[in-house]
């Protein structure tokens, strides 16, 4: 697609766009910005994207007598709004970053997707392109938009993606080489209306594939393995449960993948530093990928014994007297605290509680058992939970008012080989700007019992 003296509108201020729109006056684009927030609240970013554009509309959005050539919109604007159909009334193409930084680069990518998992593979998998000093970027959800790192790319290069469902509802012509998807549960269905559209969107991720390409997908869900029959591409499974002729799998321990007729063991699960078996779904996910990509199989293992997890998910922080902390502040929901109490496999104490998304707590003492053994509970919802507690039997709950108190009320009920838990199931914004702040907290105030205790 020829971008030089094209009127391209881009919808949405945030870090995509900007990319975008950096992008597309590097190609010569004439770039307009719009975003319905007002100047006021998006001063730093307007003032970063003014020197790229040549006109920037906020508070509103532009009169649509002006033609526009392309649309490029931001993942986080729904295609329902009446702005999306008027464009698409006045039959002017829309597309996504994504598709964007597509069109803009000769690299391979790499596409990652699902409902949960996905920043973890992303990170691993890209982790293993580090360390093969294979040329690549890691963009996407994960935090780099790819489209800012389209025009440094050439065609050795590989995009290891993190992908939305949001953003592969404006694909059109974006092509992965490997695409994986890890899971479907119910998410975002507020955007997607139904089941069957979120998976659509989602399977959206291999529909330009071909005989060529390879798709990743987990057999242990029954609703991506039936994606395989509708890919032209070539399938790779991975699983916990099964040994797939073609794909990845457990056995006497041992990550194994089978890709046509040649065997690979790896290393032991146990060898790894993340866990869980949510974590080793993703450790699957990733050795296929690699394996797909050409990288050399000790790189991989050592990346999996190395990669220590991505920042807030059941991440390994310190271990003082025998008792290893961990802190999972991106648990936000009642599943995700569940999803790490699985994790555990020591005698655990959890830190839990923050602001009220009207959750009912109870699926979380449903799956306890002898394996908690303190429950401390901060934030807005501290006395809810301990109710919840209590109606399921569990009484040994102590309420605190800070993170310090917290951390410090769990080491002294804890003993050696104890683990230590954050995964409050709640937001953040009772206490915290956001949860990666207060997992920093929480980090900050291990540190410092750890220099307290000498
Ligand atoms: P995403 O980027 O898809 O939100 P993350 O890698 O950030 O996923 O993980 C977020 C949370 O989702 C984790 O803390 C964990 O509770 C849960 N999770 C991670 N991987 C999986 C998986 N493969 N299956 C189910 N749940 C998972």
């Amino acid at each position: 697609m020829q971008f030089e003296n094209k009127n391209i509108l881009v919808i949405g201020l945030a870090r995509s766009g900007v990319a975008a729109a950096r992008a597309l006056h590097e190609m010569k684009a004439n770039v307009t910005v719009t975003d319905i927030k007002s100047e006021d609240s998006l001063k730093s970013l307007a003032d970063e994207i003014r020197p790229f554009v040549v006109e920037l509309i906020l508070g509103e959005h532009p009169e649509l007598s002006k033609t526009y050539d392309l649309v490029v919109i931001s993942p986080g604007i729904p295609l329902d709004i009446p702005f999306v159909k008027q464009i698409e009334a006045n039959r002017i193409q829309i597309i996504g970053e994504l598709e964007l930084a597509y069109l803009l680069t000769d690299a391979k990518f790499v596409g990652i997707t699902g409902t949960n998992g996905k920043t973890t593979t992303t990170a691993l998998t890209g982790e293993m392109f580090k360390n093969s000093e294979k040329k690549h970027f890691i963009v996407g959800n994960i935090g780099l938009a790819a489209v800012s790192k389209a025009l440094e790319a050439d065609e050795e290069t590989v995009f290891v993606t993190e992908i939305s469902s949001f953003q592969l509802e404006t694909i059109v012509d974006f092509h992965c080489h490997i695409a994986a998807i890890l899971n479907l549960t119910p998410d975002h269905l507020n955007r997607h209306k139904t089941m069957e559209k979120y998976t659509e969107a989602k399977a959206r991720i291999f529909e330009n594939q071909t005989e060529k390409d390879w798709l990743v997908l987990n057999h242990d869900d029954p609703l991506t393995r039936a994606l395989a029959e509708k890919a032209k591409s070539r399938i790779a499974f991975f699983s916990l449960k099964q040994k797939p002729d073609e794909g990845a799998f457990i056995e006497d321990g041992w990550i194994i993948t089978r890709l046509e007729g040649k065997v690979t063991p790896y290393c032991k699960v146990e060898e790894m530093l993340i866990f869980g078996r949510h974590n080793e779904e993703n450790a699957l996910a990733a050795v296929l990928i690699a394996t797909l990509s050409g990288l050399e199989p000790q790189v991989i293992i050592d990346t999996l014994k190395s990669f220590k997890g991505v920042e807030h998910r059941i991440e390994y922080v310190d271990t003082i007297d025998d008792r290893k902390f961990y802190n999972d502040s991106k648990a936000t929901n009642p599943d995700s605290t569940i999803c790490a109490i699985n994790a555990m496999n020591t005698q655990t104490h959890l830190i839990a509680g923050g602001q009220f998304k009207g959750s009912d707590y109870s699926s979380i003492f449903e799956v306890f058992n002898d394996k908690i053994k303190t429950l401390i509970l901060l934030g807005e919802t501290k006395y809810t939970i301990e109710e919840t507690a209590h109606k399921f039997n569990f009484t040994n709950t102590v309420i605190v008012n800070t993170m310090e108190e917290a951390v410090e009320a769990a080491f002294r009920n804890s003993l050696p080989g104890d683990a230590i838990l954050l995964s409050p199931a709640c937001a953040s914004w009772d206490m915290y700007a956001d949860f990666e702040k207060r997992g920093e907290h929480f980090k900050a105030c291990v540190n410092a019992l750890k220099v307290d205790r000498g």
